[in-house]
């Protein structure tokens, strides 16, 4: 007999998770349906963030920052280091360790919130039944008051350069390489691109990113992108080509050789190993049945409306599944709107106030406006900016590149956006969101105290300069 629950998630990413933390803990019977296995064939919940996605590549960016810093920062500090060496497998162990506990986490919350777990993939059918093939071949037919399908997202490959066993990979093989490549391809010059470029570049690799758009970061205010391009190429040392647009690939002997578009013609590069990041697709595959009534749009995203209600009522869709930026904290936040709406409350996401961060060196992170958005859309604004280099606390910790840049409202001086460049950036942007999010003015800014000393006295000082009043930099316009 078919077992009922008043909600059934699919897919237990870092939006299905939450949503079904968040169902049971507002009292609903409810279920999630993971599929995953890892790579002892064991179930794993979390999703790409938590087992090849967001936290992997941070324990290696994290690992690779030490290295670098080692190897390249340590004397200025006095401190000299003799016979520094990278031990791959130990940085890999360490990621696995950290995916294990994180993973394991997840399963133990989903079950101290009484969530039902099934093991094995789910399929949406007519009528908000949900049919799971659990691991073992067996089924389970699940009926269910709502659904929410959560299924996230896989990375996109192109003809030119079909994945290949250890030679070319996706960014979850760039996430296990067993040794640093000696000369690492990386086609893509976006959020992932970036960060595994700079995972193997810090441990040594030579790293050329072929990115076929001619603008760095397209949707990264374009000062801040101008700042970092020039930090990754001159001080970096990534080698990051713009306007190359892969044509094809050949695997020789372990290794690949890219052919690749420019404006000066057809170009050949040969590495070790070639990593394909050039963006993500939503997944659905085997998970709706033809007649379950929910509806795609022209680019697979299933469709939804503001608070994630499919074409189907009572089935919800959130994360990378949907429209919006493929984001782990975006399909989370979408999540705990739609169990609320499910328990009967009134909720609703802010969808203006989610911020993205590159986990670079330093690193990049804005929430809100750019100033080319502005620009388009006839918004008169102001702006203040204020350089790293001028903080004592970056200073101290030789991390004085880049800048925080704050753009608010002309007329009513409400902040439009925040836009950092900098060491720790992804920590500092969150008072830009709650900025945001609380409808601040850049005077609400200036008029907060913030701790010395501190790269968050940036912040202060961008808020200042939006009405040339900083302190400490020569403001160049009268007040
Ligand atoms: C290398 C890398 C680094 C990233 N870094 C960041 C970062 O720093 N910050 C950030 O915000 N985002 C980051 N992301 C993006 C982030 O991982 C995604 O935005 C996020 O995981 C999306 O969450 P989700 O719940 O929508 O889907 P997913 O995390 O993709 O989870 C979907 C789950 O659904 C399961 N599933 C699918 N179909 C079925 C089915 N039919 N039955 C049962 N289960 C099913 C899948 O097995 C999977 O576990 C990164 C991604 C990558 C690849």
């Amino acid at each position: 007999m078919a077992q009922q629950f008043d909600v059934v998630v699919i897919g237990s990413g870092p939006g299905g998770y939450v949503a079904a933390i968040k169902a049971g803990q507002l009292g609903l019977k409810t279920a999630i349906v993971e599929k995953w296995l890892d790579k002892d064939n064991k179930p794993s919940y979390g999703g790409t963030c938590l087992n090849v996605g967001c936290i992997p590549s941070k324990a290696l960016l994290e690992s690779s920052e030490h290295f670098h810093q080692a190897k390249h920062e340590f004397d200025i500090h006095g401190i000299s280091l003799k016979d520094l060496k990278i031990d791959v497998k130990g940085m890999m162990d360490r990621k696995a360790g950290i995916v294990k506990q994180l993973t394991g986490g997840v399963s133990g919350l989903l079950k101290g919130n009484g969530v039902t777990a099934f093991e094995g993939k789910g399929m949406l059918k007519a009528n908000k039944v949900v049919e799971v093939t659990l691991h073992d071949g067996s089924v389970e037919t699940l009926e269910a008051k709502n659904v929410i399908l959560a299924t996230g997202s896989v990375p996109v490959e192109i003809p030119p350069t079909p994945l290949t066993e250890g030679v070319i990979v996706d960014s979850e093989g760039a996430l296990s390489f067993d040794s640093v490549p000696k000369r690492l391809g990386v086609i893509g010059a976006g959020v992932i691109g970036l960060e595994l470029g700079s995972v193997w570049k810090r441990l040594g690799s030579d790293v050329v990113i072929l990115e076929a758009m001619d603008k760095f970061l397209a949707a990264a205010d374009q000062g801040i992108a101008k700042d970092a391009l020039k930090y990754f190429t001159k001080k970096e040392g990534l080698d990051i080509r713009l306007g190359a647009r892969v044509t094809g690939s050949s695997v020789k002997k372990n290794q690949v050789e890219v052919t690749f578009e420019t404006a000066e013609g057809e170009q050949k590069e040969t590495f070790d190993k070639l990593i394909v990041a050039v963006g993500r697709r939503p997944y659905t595959e085997g998970c709706l049945d033809k007649g379950c009534g929910v509806d795609l749009d022209q680019r697979g995203f299933i469709q939804v409306d503001d608070q994630c209600a499919t074409t189907v009522p009572g089935v919800y869709a959130i994360g990378d599944v949907v429209r919006g930026p493929m984001l782990a904290h975006k399909g989370s936040e979408e999540g705990l709107m739609v169990a609320e709406i499910i328990a009967g409350h009134k909720a609703q996401m802010n969808y203006d106030a989610i911020p993205s961060v590159i986990y670079t060196h330093p690193e990049i992170a804005w929430v809100g406006k750019t100033e080319e958005e502005l620009k388009n859309e006839g918004v008169d604004y102001k702006v203040g900016a204020f350089p790293m280099a001028a903080i004592g606390r970056a200073m101290a910790q030789n991390a004085t590149d880049g800048q925080v840049k704050i753009i608010a409202d002309a007329k009513t001086d409400r902040v439009l956006g925040m836009h950092i460049f900098a060491a720790g950036a992804s920590e500092m942007i969150a008072q830009g969101v709650i900025a945001l999010e609380f409808a601040s003015s850049a005077e609400d800014l200036q008029l907060t105290c913030f701790a010395h000393p501190t790269n968050s006295e940036a912040v202060h000082e961008a808020a200042l300069a939006v009405d040339n009043i900083a302190i400490h930099k020569v403001n160049r316009k009268k007040r």
